[in-house]
């Protein structure tokens, strides 16, 4: 693990210790660290009864809960890309336990958007995810270590998207 990134996992993990506590407490399981990322499944409870139905995934700073694992098997699906852009988020927001994320929604709500697709957090997420996901499996093919959040990052900076 590189340098920088332990500087990232220290930075977020207020956020990450936010995740772990609501997804053990909601009925998930840890599966694997995979691309910088603690993924997450829905098991049981109140993620599962409410919340598994109607999303595919949610983030919450290196925390990362699938409704569908095998999603980490496809090289890469638009939903891990979608998650990876959030963890990218998280790390730029660092120990601000998703505060700016429901401060987005309520100013999206209050502008007569979707709490949800109105959210700039998702609005990003959701007009870079297929382009991003099409380059992570190119550069994915050739290196399988690949921290996601950092290399969304850098095509960022690289000025590969906006
Ligand atoms: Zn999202």
């Amino acid at each position: 693990m590189s340098k920088h990134k332990s500087l990232y996992i220290l930075w977020v993990l207020p956020t990450t210790l936010l995740g772990v506590f609501i997804f053990l407490l909601g009925g998930g399981v840890p599966i694997k660290i995979k691309y910088g990322v603690l993924w997450w499944r829905v098991e049981w409870g109140l993620l599962k009864k409410f919340w598994a139905p109607k999303y595919s995934g949610m983030t919450i700073g290196h925390c990362v809960i699938l409704v569908d694992e095998k999603e980490l098997d496809i090289l890469v699906s638009k939903i891990i890309a979608h998650e990876s852009i959030h963890v990218y988020q998280d790390e730029k927001w660092g120990p601000t336990l998703k505060i700016p994320y429901l401060i987005a929604s309520v100013i999206a709500v209050i502008k007569g958007k979707h709490y949800y697709y109105g959210n700039v957090f998702e609005e990003e997420a959701y007009s870079l995810q297929g382009e991003f996901a099409n380059r992570a499996a190119m550069i994915l093919e050739a290196s399988e270590n690949v921290d996601i959040p950092d290399l969304f990052r850098r095509l960022k900076r690289e000025g590969v998207f906006r």
